[in-house]
């Protein structure tokens, strides 16, 4: 996962925490950091979703931290994915294979959903499983 920079240098994506209004810290952001001229920027995947949760948050948000791959699965597959390059013998696993194995384990959760028919978890996997699909077009 890299990108150019408009200076030219190619960008890394990192997981960092972002503070918003001083107050809180959502963790575990994927941002493109240019190691050149320091610009960065946050995922396009992801951008819908973070600026959906800095707007609930409001204008005077209370202290507080959120993880962010607990509500957006493309957070949630890059930090297990950053887990696994930790441990030699799962190096091999490809981020794609990743999100392959994810939007397998969500589909189940999905059968599993609708054979109780609880609407809310149902409305809940498929806001995950979107969440991973607008990434599968690159
Ligand atoms: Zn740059």
């Amino acid at each position: 996962m890299q990108k150019q920079c408009n200076c030219g240098e190619i960008m890394n994506l990192k997981l960092r925490t972002v503070i918003f209004s001083g107050r809180v810290e959502i963790d575990n952001v994927p941002i493109y950091t240019c190691n050149a001229c320091s610009h960065s920027e946050v995922i396009p995947e992801v951008k819908k979703d973070l600026s959906g949760l800095i707007q609930e948050l409001g204008a005077c948000p209370e202290k507080q931290s959120y993880l962010f791959n607990e509500c957006n699965e493309w957070a949630n597959i890059l930090v297990e994915y950053k887990l696994t390059q930790k441990t030699a013998q799962s190096a091999q696993y490809k981020l794609e294979q990743m999100v392959e194995q994810r939007t397998n384990d969500l589909l189940d959760l999905y059968l599993l959903a609708q054979s109780l028919q609880d609407d809310a978890w149902l409305e809940s996997i498929r806001k995950r499983l979107q969440q991973i699909g607008a990434q599968m077009k690159y």
